[in-house]
């Protein structure tokens, strides 16, 4: 197995990690309650998804 040469520096490991950031979830109001709720996912308050009742409650 390869094994590194060189001990990567704080600096380049930082820089590296610049990318890992997470990004703030969308969330979207569901138009049959108005409960906030993840896009294209069905609503965990009413159930409905493209504007009709989908999961059983
Ligand atoms: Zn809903």
């Amino acid at each position: 197995m390869a094994v590194p040469r060189n001990r990567t520096s704080n600096a380049r490991k930082n820089s590296r990690r610049s990318h890992h950031a997470k990004t703030p979830k969308n969330l979207a109001a569901c138009p049959n309650c108005r409960e906030m709720r993840l896009s294209h996912r069905i609503c965990p308050h009413c159930g409905h998804y493209a504007g009709r009742s989908v999961a059983a409650k």
